[in-house]
């Protein structure tokens, strides 16, 4: 560290005629999350912005993260592909619910969250000026990540219909181009609740071996899938030696906090991972891995009751939103529900967003921040439903002053 030699605070001379933040991160200099929580904190409205839950995860699971600490593991660095426990635990829960065979030693990545899976397999597998596909809307990490990288990302967007959003795979077919390197998936997708089907993984995948493309897969929403089922595309015929799949105990154990995530694929792709995520963490996350370990292992009724817990919530909000006028797309998974805003009168999310909290105490997040092409996301705003239920009642009640 070269703090001792820091020059005291003031403009540099070198950074006088240029912005501070560089070309490739220019436009994420501030994220809409930072402005709705801060507006919902100064308006003392309930915030259905984030996506984190109001709850902490089980108990027992807290308790093994304590016993952890106490017993000194994981208080030191740890093996920088994880610790074998959580890596083992990784597998065991691949081949449990997905009939996926990964090997521990070789082929499982801990990380920081799914965060860090997402930014070092961009870093690691992207060249400068490769095409890097994404569902948009899209998780907002993505486009920065790809930036870091120096890709160029080519957007395809999910449209609304008939109640839901769905791929259009002729255009995710005509985005694919000489200089694609791969696609970045994300299923269930954040932020509509689309739950890809196994005949549109299918499609993806064929395409992916056709034109010999990478695919990385976001699916932290794994278990929370409320109708339909979740199928990674790492199953498909072909799939295995070009995907790299990313899971996190954030949602699923609700520890959002933890950051704890994984990547898993052949020895190769997570080796080339390993090389980019070593450099960005190193390591991270030492005790709760153990205790992350523990909760991959906890038996089903879990990972059903908090499928059922949130589908129910899913439910309670998506009726009230309709009471309160929206047009409600209502999510197949994830924790967010999307809405248009159109009949209320209304067109820009944006403005909705920023009036909402002084309009009724609830605050929300517009989804053209999720496109490229914002006019498509315009009149959508987006709800999160991970909250305790008595909150969910009274945001529905809050919302209903919309319709007086
Ligand atoms: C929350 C979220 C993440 C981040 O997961 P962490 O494990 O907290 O880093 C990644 N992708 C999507 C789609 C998410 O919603």
């Amino acid at each position: 560290m070269a703090t001792m030699d820091a020059p005291a605070p003031g403009p540099l001379p070198r950074a006088r005629n240029r912005p501070l933040l560089n070309r490739r991160l220019a436009e994420f200099g501030t994220t809409i999350f930072a402005e709705m929580s801060a507006l919902a904190t100064a308006t003392g409205s309930i915030n259905l912005g984030q996506g984190f839950p109001d709850t902490d995860g089980p108990e027992e699971i807290r308790e093994a993260a304590v016993r952890a600490l106490r017993d000194g593991r994981g208080n030191q660095y740890p093996p920088g592909p994880g610790v074998p426990e959580l890596r083992t635990a990784v597998a065991g829960h691949q081949s449990r619910f997905h009939g996926l065979t990964v090997d521990p030693d070789t082929e499982v990545l801990i990380t920081a969250g799914a965060t860090e899976a997402i930014a070092a397999a961009l870093l690691a597998l992207v060249e400068p000026g490769d095409e890097v596909i994404a569902l948009e809307p899209y998780y907002d990490s993505y486009a920065a990540c790809i930036a870091m990288a120096g890709g160029r990302r080519v957007p395809v967007t999910l449209h609304p219909r008939d109640g839901a959003y769905h791929l259009d795979l002729d255009e995710l077919r005509d985005a694919v181009t000489d200089r694609t390197r791969l696609i970045l998936l994300n299923t269930p997708h954040n932020p509509t609740g689309t739950v890809l089907t196994r005949q549109e993984l299918a499609a993806v995948a064929e395409l992916a071996v056709e034109r010999d493309l990478l695919v990385v897969t976001d699916e932290v929403y794994e278990h929370l899938v409320f109708e339909g089922e979740h199928l990674p595309i790492a199953g498909f015929p072909g799939m295995r030696e070009r995907t790299l799949t990313i899971g996190s105990a954030g949602k699923t154990f609700a520890f959002t906090g933890w950051k704890v995530g994984w990547a898993t694929g052949t020895p190769e792709l997570v080796a080339a991972v390993r090389s980019a995520k070593q450099f960005l963490t190193y390591v991270s996350a030492g005790p709760f891995q153990y205790a992350v370990a523990e909760a991959l292992r906890l038996p089903t009724e879990y990972f059903d009751e908090l499928r059922d817990e949130l589908r129910a919530k899913r439910d309670l909000l998506s009726a009230g939103l309709a009471d309160a006028g929206f047009t409600v797309y209502r999510p197949a998974g994830t924790y967010f529900v999307t809405t248009d805003i159109r009949p209320l009168g209304e067109s820009d999310g944006f403005a909705f967003c920023r009036a909402l909290p002084e309009r009724c105490g609830v605050v929300a997040i517009p989804n053209a921040v999720f496109y490229d092409h914002r006019e498509q996301g315009t009149p959508f705003v987006r709800f999160a439903f991970s909250k305790r239920k008595a909150v969910l009642d009274e945001a529905v009640t809050r919302l209903k002053r919309l319709t007086l």
